[in-house]
């Protein structure tokens, strides 16, 4: 008898709240992870990088595993579908995971406990991906904050609430790691797997499929390191806001695919940057968000921003995209992302509000380019800052604050460097006028905004 875990947003062995608890459970814990068809299938790019980062993380995860004794499972289809054949194939007292928020997560994993339960196994999924979770954080009447800072508030006071010792530092509970490493013992070796089988002549499949059997080519795209100098953290509310200084951590696709845990860096960001915890509170706000109003996924937290008439135009889009708007801190956002699968914070917010200011362009359009382009992208933050950026979030911006592009320029790339290293032809003659007047765009916005929510 086998206990799995199934691996997803958090590929690594330590520091793991699922498979710490499967390791404790008592009987061989096999690992197990499937690349998705569902989710594969919609990817345009065959070169993602994203597909190569995971692709790579799990090539390493069961080269670990295979240090340790044991092996990972790797699969690629459906995952209802290979469930339903492990847990035929196997006999297995549970699936251990960690949750995972998302909609689409949350139905496919309502599908395999089903399964599992027909199969006689439990199905267990634990918090790793968030600090707090979404019913963790409530203002006193119990229902969820849709404001930041207060929200933000009560998450640290909720840390606080369960300190521990470790050594003679007293730690919350909710940041101490879970000491996965002191249970590997407990991973299942492979003649376990054999014994599980119930059918006598069948063999466990421990073969890895490459990425070209799945569609896809390597991707040479750099991937920031998982570790970042402490100095940086310390530094960061300074340096945060400038994109041309190398200020912020780039950890955004370790945290996506937990590659690194969420806890650790809260832990450490507690005595070196109070603002680089404030960030990752954001993040467990957005993740709230998303969990307690999964609405959003489709449409604004506003709805009556739904009434507001957008623009349609091909041409302006491609302008946008490619970086070609005539305004340089927009085109250079733009032009990073496209290269390098990233764009600095301070760029996101500008290039989104321009598309859904000044070009009035649906801000659905933006959102789903930065979900195809971005390593870190996250259908919470994602939403999340789109929704702010146009106004129509939680904790947004009104609609009548517009971002003027040259002054955040001015404020944040004063001497022209960011612009400088991704607009190469900016200050010559190739480059091209803005595409639309500032002063035009803005009140052109403010006047289509306000009729579009008025009375509404
Ligand atoms: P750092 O500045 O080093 O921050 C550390 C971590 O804190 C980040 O990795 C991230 O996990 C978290 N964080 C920081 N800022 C935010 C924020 N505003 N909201 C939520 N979490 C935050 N973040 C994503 O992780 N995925 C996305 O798809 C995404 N899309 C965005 C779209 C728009 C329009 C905007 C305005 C913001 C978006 N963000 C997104 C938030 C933020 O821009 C990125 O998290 C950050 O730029 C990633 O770089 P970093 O890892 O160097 O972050």
């Amino acid at each position: 008898m086998l206990t799995f875990f199934w691996f997803r947003r958090d590929l690594r062995l330590t520091d793991n709240a699922g498979l710490y608890r499967a390791l404790k459970s008592g009987k061989p814990v096999q690992p197990v992870f499937i690349f998705d068809r569902l989710i594969l299938d919609a990817l345009t790019d065959q070169k993602d990088a994203r597909v190569t980062f995971i692709f790579d993380a799990v090539a390493a995860l069961k080269k670990e595993l295979q240090v340790l004794g044991s092996d990972l499972m790797v699969f690629y289809g459906n995952p209802i579908e290979i469930w339903q054949k492990l847990l035929t194939a196997y006999s297995a007292d549970a699936v251990f995971t960690n949750t995972d928020y998302e909609q689409y997560a949350v139905e496919r994993d309502a599908a395999v406990q089903a399964i599992a339960a027909k199969e006689n196994s439990a199905f267990h999924a634990f918090k790793d991906q968030v600090i707090l979770d979404g019913g963790e954080v409530l203002k006193d009447d119990e229902t969820p904050y849709t404001v930041f800072t207060p929200y933000s508030k009560k998450w640290r006071e909720r840390i606080l609430i369960r300190l521990e010792w470790a050594g003679d530092t007293a730690v919350s509970f909710y940041l101490k790691p879970y000491p996965t490493e002191k249970y590997l013992s407990n991973l299942a070796k492979p003649d376990e797997v054999r014994q599980a089988l119930k059918t006598a002549d069948a063999t466990p499949d421990f073969s890895l499929p490459s990425l070209e059997s799945m569609g896809f080519k390597r991707s040479d795209l750099y991937i920031p390191p998982k570790t970042v100098a402490r100095s940086l953290i310390k530094q960061y509310k300074d340096n945060r806001n400038y994109p041309s200084v190398e200020g912020v951590s780039r950890l955004g696709i370790h945290f996506r695919f937990g590659t690194v845990s969420i806890r650790e860096k809260a832990l450490a960001a507690q005595s070196l940057s109070e603002t680089y915890l404030s960030e990752l509170i954001w993040r467990d706000f957005y993740s709230m968000i998303l969990q307690r109003f999964p609405y959003v996924e489709k449409g604004p937290f506003r709805k009556n921003y739904d009434h507001i008439q957008w623009r349609d135009s091909d041409e302006d889009f491609e302008k946008w995209k490619t970086g070609h708007t005539g305004y340089p801190i927009v085109d250079a956002g733009m032009r990073q992302l496209n290269a390098t699968g990233f764009m600095h914070n301070r760029v996101r917010m500008i290039t989104a509000s321009f598309l859904a200011k000044h070009l009035l362009l649906n801000w659905r359009l933006g959102e789903a380019y930065f979900a195809e382009k971005l390593l870190d992208y996250d259908l919470a933050s994602n939403n999340g800052g789109w929704q702010w950026a146009v106004g129509c979030g939680t904790d947004a911006a009104p609609y009548f604050r517009i971002f003027n592009p040259i002054l955040q320029q001015k404020t944040f790339d004063p001497d022209f460097k960011y612009i400088r290293a991704w607009v190469s032809e900016f200050g010559t003659d190739t480059y091209p006028p803005p595409m639309v007047d500032h002063k035009f765009a803005r009140e052109r916005c403010l006047r289509v905004y306000r009729e579009g929510l008025q009375d509404r």
